[in-house]
């Protein structure tokens, strides 16, 4: 079998990630990236690009956790690296308060993030309407920058990245051997997933550079994220709710909400509202599927539906799909050796 041919649809976290695993997994491969949109025009521009997962209620803790770990680990070392600024990834160090003592004391990537701790009584007098907190430094992705830096990574590897809107993934049967799905929300309209849903999402990025440490409500509602460049404000997490368009009353909640958090947030300046569709499912859908047209066969891999945590993952998932690529080659080249016996 010639170089197989494996097109990636989809130009978000998910999408670049994934392309530069496979790329990097199986060297002998012919990679494309196709997508109808790129950076600046994804949801994962939109994200704040914080290292805290969400939890994915039909996913296994111990799977989510491996995937935490490799995200980390891998931006880990670019935050150690010369590639750091470009890229936009650094460390950030904070607190994640609570009004209520949480259920479980312990998250379950506690022991991957650095220097977990509960706060003592006097870092707590900072936030007198909250009674327990947590405090730890994680990972930040500055979000355009990153795709960005995957973009070029990607090029410097030899993938092709081309702008087309896929309406039926069967359309690309007779260009490439093996298709990988990872079109986020697009994939409700490309495959008819009924699982998938929207969760809104509205934040604010401001200029408040004297702002250095991340502040989250344990709720995840509101969160105060400093990135390289802005600060992100949120947040909202509206389920089923598909407009892109700025709310501006949302817009004075959030900045309210911050400020009760983080008064000298007052002081911001430049401050822009954004507004991102998250792809929510119950799991993650990490699988692969045979389609089959009068006899022709297409494998595809599906890897979308990450909803809140799509950057916190991306790389755990990215190398697992690059497995299941690996899978569909090996099982296309048994195929074409046998058919040649
Ligand atoms: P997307 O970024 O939406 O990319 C999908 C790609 O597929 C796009 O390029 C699109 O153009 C392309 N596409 C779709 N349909 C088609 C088609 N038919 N043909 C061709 N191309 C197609 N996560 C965290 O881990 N930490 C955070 O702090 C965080 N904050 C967030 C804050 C907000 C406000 C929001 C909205 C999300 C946040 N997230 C966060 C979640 C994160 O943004 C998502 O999980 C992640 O961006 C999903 O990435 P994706 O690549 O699957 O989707």
């Amino acid at each position: 079998m010639a170089a197989p041919k494996v097109a990636v649809v989809g130009a978000g976290v998910v999408g670049l990630s994934t392309a530069l695993c496979i790329a990097e997994t199986c060297p002998s491969c012919s990679v494309t990236v196709l997508s109808d949109q790129f950076s600046p025009n994804t949801t994962s521009d939109v994200a704040a690009g914080m290292l805290i997962p969400h939890t994915y209620a039909g996913t296994p803790i111990h799977v989510q956790k491996q995937w935490f770990k490799e995200t980390f680990t891998y931006l880990f070392a670019i935050s150690n690296s010369a590639e750091a600024s470009e890229a936009g990834i650094h460390l950030v160090s904070g607190w994640q308060v609570f009004k209520n003592s949480p259920k479980e004391e312990l998250p379950f990537w506690s022991d991957i993030v650095l220097g977990f701790r509960v706060m003592s009584k006097a870092e707590l007098q900072k936030f007198p309407q909250h009674q327990f907190g947590h405090t730890f430094t994680t990972l930040k992705c500055d979000c355009p920058p990153y795709l960005l830096w995957l973009e070029k990574r990607l090029k410097a590897t030899g993938v092709q990245i081309y702008t087309r809107k896929v309406t039926d993934l069967w359309e690309l049967h007779s260009e490439y051997n093996v298709v990988v799905n990872c079109t986020g929300i697009g994939a409700c309209q490309l495959v008819g997933d009924e699982k998938l849903f929207p969760v809104r999402g509205q934040v604010l990025k401001v200029h408040a550079p004297w702002v250095k440490n991340f502040i989250r409500d344990g709720d995840g509602l509101t969160y105060i994220y400093p990135g390289i460049r802005e600060v992100t404000l949120g947040g909202t997490r509206e389920r089923g709710n598909w407009s892109l368009a700025p709310d501006p009353g949302t817009t004075k909640d959030i900045f309210d909400r911050c400020c009760s958090l983080e008064p000298s947030l007052q002081g911001a300046q430049d401050i822009k509202v954004k507004v991102g569709l998250r792809p929510s499912r119950q799991h993650v859908r990490l699988q692969k599927e045979v389609l089959s047209q009068g006899g022709v066969k297409l494998p595809v891999v599906h890897n979308y539906g990450h909803g809140a945590g799509g950057f916190s993952v991306h790389r755990g998932t990215a190398k697992e799909a690059a497995c299941l690529v690996g899978e569909c080659i090996a099982a296309l080249q048994d195929s074409s050796s046998g058919a040649k016996l």
